[in-house]
């Protein structure tokens, strides 16, 4: 269980209670101090994944949480945003009621939020998950976002391209970003 404000996974509870169909937990981070609220889920079988190769692995929530945070990176989102934005996923999910859920499933409930939360993590989101099938609407995702900027310079526009394109997976360690503030 991370913290949503600073990513620790340390984390205690201070208090514990039954709703509905999963236990409240009321937990304080061992690291920043700050107290979150989970909704950890009664699962009486685990959720399996089906990978696009067919091999089926059990749903795992921190596996989730970790390329959503890889893909909002640097981004201007509210604290919690992401652990929200999980937790929406994980009761979509669950209220499907299927033991197995293809990972494309998964993915597709993840754009959709990352589509309202912030363009630029989509993209990122995107361009590592989405395969070639789909690249004529990732195109027109990634005209999308560029349009606000048309009266910029041809220039800027293709550094921009350059920045914003480039998946996630592929950039160098440390590479200072060209653009800090992320605006665009
Ligand atoms: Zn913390």
């Amino acid at each position: 269980m991370y913290c949503p404000f600073c990513s620790n996974e340390d984390s205690r509870v201070i208090d514990s209670r039954d709703s509905d169909d999963s236990i409240r937990r009321r937990r304080e981070c061992l690291t920043c101090g700050l107290r979150f609220t989970t909704y950890e889920r009664i699962q009486t079988r685990a959720l399996l994944v089906v990978k696009r190769d067919g091999r089926r692995e059990e749903f795992n929530r921190d596996k989730l949480w970790l390329s959503l945070k890889n893909a909002c990176a640097k981004r201007p989102l509210p604290i919690g945003s992401i652990e929200k934005a999980i937790d929406e996923i994980e009761s979509q999910l669950v209220s499907i009621g299927r033991a197995e859920i293809p990972s494309r499933a998964i993915g597709e409930l993840v754009m959709e939020r990352l589509r309202n939360l912030d363009r630029v993590a989509y993209i990122r989101f995107a361009s590592v998950y989405r395969d070639f099938r789909d690249i004529e609407s990732f195109k027109e995702e990634v005209d999308a976002l560029l349009e606000p900027k048309k009266e910029e310079t041809s220039s800027q526009l293709s550094f921009l391209k350059d920045e914003e394109l480039t998946p996630v997976g592929r950039r160098k360690r440390g590479r200072k970003p060209k653009n800090p503030t992320g605006q665009i």
